[in-house]
């Protein structure tokens, strides 16, 4: 493996990495030892996203480059793929052991990508960009450790906090149903059902099938709240909620969930701590449990206007 040595003048590894979530914990384990350029900004879908000339420029730049992979980013396979023959190239998301990778019926071999959904499989993912940073920069490795260390401290603090409001959504409630499949691991971890009117991907359109069939569970069910997404189209959960309303049963939004991009950048919601809060407290509160209205630390909506007036 090729290194690029750091100049004298900035020791700092500099590196790229493609979504929000990724970018957010390279810079928490990285700290001032690392510069981070993300990708992709808030409501951007990975799926979807396409590099622009200037990500090529600045991904074959770096030192390394951090990205989900389980095709995820599936636009962008193709050239890591070719960039990993000459430079440090890490699929942090495929750290999550294979048996903890969830498959989908609609498609045979790719499992799930949406491994941020669930602190305890995002987990391998911290682990896997602690070890990288200490591949690239092994002078830093006392660093690296204790920042991780005090990150996973959070990250399971935070679940905990997930585990407690969720659990108060009672039994006929617990229903997730949002734009796309990205809450399967969110679902397991916290016992609820979930349905995505699109699949894993946002590269396909739901058919009218699909709406139909959601429609008739809405209404058998009594299913009284449905999620939007920042990085998906909301056409398709409005027809959910028209289709409803036809036959006579009233459907709300509970809420816009950060499902594969994060928050404004600089809030705490562009924070993958930040991200998780906000749709732990969302839907627990949206589907008839109870959870604080700031959410675990307080802090939800807090930055919103401070950015707006800073801007
Ligand atoms: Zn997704």
């Amino acid at each position: 493996m090729l290194l690029t040595l750091p100049s004298l003048a900035d020791s700092r590894l500099n590196v790229v990495a493609t979504t929000g979530m990724i970018a957010d914990v390279v810079r928490e384990i990285g700290g001032e030892r690392v510069e981070v350029t993300g990708l992709m900004g808030p409501g951007v879908d990975p799926h979807l996203y396409r590099q622009t000339r200037s990500d090529v420029v600045a991904m074959s730049r770096a030192d390394a480059v951090f990205w989900n992979g389980l095709y995820l980013e599936a636009q962008l396979a193709e050239l890591l793929g070719r960039l990993a023959q000459r430079s440090p190239v890490y699929a942090v998301g495929e750290a999550v052991p294979k048996e903890e990778r969830l498959a989908h019926e609609d498609y045979v071999d790719q499992p799930d990508p949406h491994i941020w959904m669930d602190p305890s499989r995002w987990r391998h993912a911290v682990v896997a960009v602690r070890d990288a940073l200490i591949e690239l920069d092994p002078e830093a490795t006392e660093e690296f450790e204790a920042r991780t260390e005090a990150y996973l401290e959070e990250l399971e603090a935070l679940d905990a906090y997930a585990h407690e409001v969720l659990d108060t959504i009672p039994a006929s409630s617990r229903v997730l149903v949002t734009a796309h499949d990205a809450f399967g691991y969110f679902g397991e971890a916290y016992a609820l059902e979930v349905m995505g009117i699109q699949g894993f991907s946002t590269e396909s359109e739901a058919g009218l099938s699909r709406i139909e069939n959601l429609v008739d569970l809405l209404v058998k069910r009594e299913i009284g709240a449905i999620f939007v997404e920042t990085s998906v189209s909301e056409r398709s959960i409005r027809a959910l909620i028209e289709g409803a309303a036809a036959v006579g049963h009233e459907v709300r939004i509970g809420g816009e969930l950060f499902s594969d991009a994060m928050g404004p950048e600089g809030t705490y919601e562009g924070s993958w701590l930040g991200m998780l809060d906000h749709n732990v407290t969302t839907i627990a509160r949206a589907l008839q449990g109870s959870a604080p209205e700031l959410g675990w630390q307080g802090r939800l909506g807090r930055d919103a206007s401070h950015t707006i007036e800073e801007e």
